[in-house]
């Protein structure tokens, strides 16, 4: 029998990433980790949800301060958002959670963790700053990031993503959100609560495009309400950088054209799956650019590779990323076959209101649940 380093090794040090490493440490298996940036915690405490509810937060407040009167209470003259007081809560809240994240609690629970970029060099290998390390079974936990399309301009332009929009030095007086899904919707209405003039570009008849209509639209008429100007049905035909301003020409599907300016432009068009660089492609793991093909136990064409989380293109949420973890857990370590089972998986929408989802919805129920999820190939491989 092969001699291998560790029981199990994982590339991703997020929610995926961490649940595995978590459950097979204290069960006792012999568990590497991998994470190519400086803190454990990925986009989810870094760049998503943590950063981002705790700027919603703050926004809501302001905007039930400014709103005292509709409640009966005292009106208030607000001042301005001072956007470094902000920013420092939003750091501060992510410092407090980096705490159960961190590498000290990990290495407690048993896990070795390394930092680098490794990259497969055979089947149960990979090379992380210059060593080899082999593990009988290994999860892919990378993630995802924003998806940047090739739009005439944009590459000489200067625009933000998730990686940015919470680490501004400053509120920015406009901005145009390039994408009408949860990111983009949530953040539209987070800065436009601040007191930035915010116009949102969608090529779809709707925001929110998963979500049931009717829903969708009575989130589009708070904002609305609340200032936000959308452009529905655009699509976007070039970029340009104007120095202080950014300028976007978007084209209604009747082919008339405007153009928008913004002192800053937030790409929130999609997400792609963090499969560059892991050398996927010399042993053979199947992926495409929405992600790593996995059955509904998390294999990939591999069976002791797994892939969790946002890396594989299903749910993209961080119970989801747990819950892929621990089916792993369950069948590498434990050895007891066990399947994924969407069926009842809730997520919301951090608007104001907020959609909340368990299971099918119309739309879904319509349009085919996994077509719309891209979970017809994990279906398939059962
Ligand atoms: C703005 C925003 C708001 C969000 N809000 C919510 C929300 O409210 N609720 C919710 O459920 N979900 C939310 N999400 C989605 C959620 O963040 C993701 O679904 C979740 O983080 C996925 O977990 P993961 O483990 O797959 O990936 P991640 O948490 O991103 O972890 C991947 C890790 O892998 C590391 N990595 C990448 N490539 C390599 C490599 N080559 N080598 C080593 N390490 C690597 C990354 O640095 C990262 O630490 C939000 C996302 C965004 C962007």
């Amino acid at each position: 029998m092969a001699e291998y380093d560790y029981d199990i090794g994982i590339i991703g040090g997020g929610a995926g990433g961490l649940t595995v490493a978590a459950g097979a440490a204290q069960l006792g298996a012999k568990t590497l980790l991998i994470e190519k940036e400086k803190e454990l915690g990925g986009d989810c405490l870094h760049f998503g949800c943590v950063p981002s509810k705790t700027l919603i937060k703050s926004a809501h407040v302001y905007h039930l301060m400014k709103n005292a009167e509709r409640f009966g209470l005292p009106k208030i003259d607000v001042p301005p958002v001072e956007f470094g007081n902000v920013s420092n809560r939003v750091k501060a809240v992510i410092r407090t959670i980096q705490h159960h994240d961190s590498v000290e609690r990990f290495c407690g629970l048993g896990a070795q963790v390394e930092f680098g970029h490794p990259n497969f060099t055979d089947e149960h290998a990979i090379r992380l700053n210059g060593k080899n390390y082999t593990a009988k079974s290994w999860v892919i936990a990378s993630g995802s990031s924003a998806f940047i399309p090739p739009i005439k301009g944009l590459n000489r332009t200067p625009y933000i993503t998730n990686r940015e929009i919470f680490y501004l030095d400053h509120l920015p007086k406009s901005m145009i959100v390039l994408g009408a899904g949860p990111i983009g919707i949530e953040m539209a209405q987070a800065f436009n609560r601040f007191g930035t003039a915010v116009t949102v570009v969608a090529k779809g008849p709707q925001i929110l495009s998963k979500d049931d209509q009717d829903l969708a639209d009575a989130v589009m008429e708070t904002q609305s309400s609340e200032g936000v100007k959308f452009y529905l049905n655009h699509s976007i035909e070039a970029v340009n950088d104007l120095g202080n301003e950014r300028k976007i020409t978007i084209k209604h599907k009747d082919g008339s054209t405007v153009s928008l300016k913004a002192e800053t432009l937030l790409v929130a068009l999609g997400r792609v799956a963090n499969v560059e660089g892991l050398g996927l492609e010399t042993i053979g793991v199947e992926h495409d650019q929405r992600g790593i093909k996995v059955d509904n136990r998390m294999r990939t064409n591999h069976k002791h590779i797994y892939a969790v989380g946002d890396v594989n293109g299903g749910f993209q949420f961080t119970h989801a990323a747990g819950y892929e973890g621990g089916i792993v857990v369950s069948n590498a370590i434990f050895r007891i076959p066990r399947k994924a089972d969407y069926t009842y998986l809730p997520w919301c929408t951090f608007t104001d209101p907020p959609l909340g989802n368990i299971g099918m919805n119309e739309t879904m129920a319509g349009k085919g649940r996994r077509r719309l999820y891209g979970l017809d190939r994990r279906i398939q491989r059962q």
